[in-house]
C-alpha cells in the first residue's frame, strides 16, 4: 500500500496536515451534534493561542502559580545504576503533581475566549481531574469531572481533592468503568450542552485539533529542557528521551522539540499490565489495530469484530486501549521506539527510584523507569526521562505491593 499522507507531513512530525492527520493516523470522527464546537475551536485555536495576551497570560501562569521552569535534574545514583548519564524531568514538582496542569491552564483559557462558563473533563488517575478542577478555582468556573467507578476507588486521594476544589465528580459506571468509559461520559456531556461548555480533553487524543492542541501546551516541556540541557552538557540535544504514554500528552509534550532532531532517540514505555499477551494489558501499539476511538483514527486494542477490549494495568492514567495519533504514526514510521513494561516492573522501579534519588514518582511515570532495565547505553549517552508526576495519589498502591 503507498502511504500518501505520510509524505504530506514530510520533513516534520511535530504537525498533523491540515485533517489533523499524523500519517495514517487522527483526523475527527464526530458526531453531528459536536460539529459546530470542535469546527469552531479548530477555526480558532491557533489564532487565541499565540495572541500575546493570550501568551503573556499562560506563561504568567506557568511561572507562578505552577512552578515553571520545572528542574531538569542530574540523577547521579540512578546514572551509577545503569552506567550512563540520566536526568530527570521534574514535571511531578508541578502545582497538583504532574504534567497535566500546563494542558488544563492553557484549555481553561482557550474557553474562556470561547466564551464558555462551563467546564467538563474525563479523568483517570485522577490528575486531570485535579488539574482541571484547580484552574477552575482560580478562574471561578464550574467544572465538572467524569471519573470510572473503580478509578475512584483506586484513586481516593484525587477524588477528594477534586471535591475540595468545588468540582463535581460523575461517577461512570459502564464497561470497565476506568477512563475509556469515563471519556464516553464526558463526549455525551458534551453533545447534551454544546452551546456553554468546553470539553478539556487530557491527552492528546480526540479528535483534531486537541491532539495538536494539546501537544502545543505541553511542549514547554521540551522546550525547557533544550535550555536547560545546554546549560548541564552544552548540547540541548540529547541521546534519549524517555517517557511512559497512556494517551501521550507527557511523551507528547517531552518529546516535542525533538520531534524533527533525528539524532534523538524517542522512547515511549506504554503499560504491559500482566504481560502483553496476558490478555490483562494496556500495550496499545503492541496490540492494537487501526481504529476510531474517542474521535479520532488511532490504534486501539479491539477485537476482530471492532469491539474495544477492556484494558488492564495498575496504573490508572495508563489503563487505557488507545493511543495518541501523533504516537500512532510515531510507531508506525519508526520514528519512535515503543517498549513496555508490566504491573510488577513499574512497582520495582518505583522502588528503585525512591530508594536511590529520594523521589517517589507516579505508578505511570514508574514505567518509563522500569524501561531502562530493557535498554543498553554507553556511558557518555545523554538520557532524560520525563518525571510526569508524583507519587503520592499511588501511595496506598505502592505499600500493598510489599
Ligand atoms: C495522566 C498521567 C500520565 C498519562 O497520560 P499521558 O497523556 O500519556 O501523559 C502519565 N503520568 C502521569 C503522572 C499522569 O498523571
Amino acid at each position: 500500500m503507498i502511504n500518501t499522507t505520510v509524505s504530506l507531513n514530510r520533513g516534520t512530525y511535530k504537525q498533523p496536515n491540515i485533517f489533523g492527520y499524523y500519517g495514517n493516523y487522527g483526523g475527527a470522527y464526530i458526531p453531528e451534534m459536536l460539529h459546530r464546537n470542535v469546527e469552531e475551536l479548530k477555526a480558532r485555536y491557533l489564532e487565541i493561542m499565540y495572541e500575546p495576551a493570550f501568551q503573556q497570560e499562560f506563561q504568567d501562569l506557568l511561572r507562578d502559580y505552577v512552578g515553571r521552569p520545572t528542574p531538569l535534574f542530574y540523577a547521579k545514583r540512578l546514572s551509577e545504576q545503569y552506567k550512563t548519564r540520566i536526568y530527570l524531568k521534574r514535571e511531578d514538582l508541578n502545582h497538583t503533581g504532574a504534567h497535566k496542569i500546563n494542558n488544563a491552564i492553557g484549555q481553561v483559557l482557550l474557553a474562556q475566549r470561547l466564551g464558555k462558563k462551563r467546564i467538563i473533563a474525563e479523568t483517570g488517575a485522577g490528575q486531570h481531574g485535579v488539574a482541571t478542577a484547580t484552574v477552575c478555582a482560580l478562574m471561578g468556573l464550574e467544572c465538572i469531572v467524569y471519573m470510572g467507578i473503580k478509578d475512584i476507588e483506586r484513586q481516593a486521594p484525587n477524588v477528594a481533592r477534586m471535591k475540595m476544589l468545588g468540582a463535581t465528580v460523575v461517577p461512570a459506571e459502564s464497561g470497565s468503568q476506568t477512563l475509556k468509559d469515563a471519556t464516553n461520559e464526558a463526549i455525551r456531556d458534551w453533545i447534551n450542552n454544546p452551546e456553554n461548555t468546553h470539553y478539556i480533553i487530557g491527552s492528546v487524543v480526540g479528535p483534531h485539533p486537541y491532539p495538536d492542541m494539546v501537544a502545543r501546551f505541553q511542549s514547554v516541556i521540551s522546550e525547557e529542557t533544550r535550555k536547560q540541557l545546554k546549560e548541564h552538557t552544552g548540547s540541548e540535544l540529547p541521546d534519549y528521551v524517555m517517557a511512559c504514554v497512556g494517551g501521550g500528552s507527557n511523551a507528547a509534550g517531552a518529546f516535542y522539540h525533538f520531534l524533527d532532531e533525528l539524532s534523538v532517540k524517542l522512547v515511549a514505555v506504554e503499560a504491559a499490565g500482566h504481560g502483553v499477551n496476558s490478555g490483562m494489558s494496556a500495550a496499545t501499539t503492541q496490540l492494537g489495530k487501526p481504529g476510531v476511538l474517542h474521535g479520532s483514527k488511532s490504534l486501539v486494542m479491539q477485537t476482530a469484530d471492532g469491539q474495544v477490549v477492556e484494558p488492564h494495568s495498575i496504573s490508572a492514567g495508563l489503563d487505557y486501549p488507545g493511543i495518541g495519533p501523533l504516537h500512532a504514526h510515531l510507531f508506525e514510521s519508526g520514528r519512535g521506539i515503543f517498549l513496555s513494561a508490566t504491573d510488577d516492573e513499574a512497582l520495582e522501579a518505583a522502588f528503585e527510584l525512591s530508594k536511590l534519588e529520594g523521589i517517589i514518582p507516579a505508578l505511570e511515570t514508574s514505567h518509563a523507569l522500569a524501561a531502562l532495565k530493557q535498554m543498553t547505553f554507553k556511558p557518555t549517552d545523554t538520557v532524560v526521562i520525563c518525571l510526569s508526576g508524583r507519587g503520592d495519589k499511588d501511595l496506598a498502591t505502592y505499600m500493598k505491593s510489599i
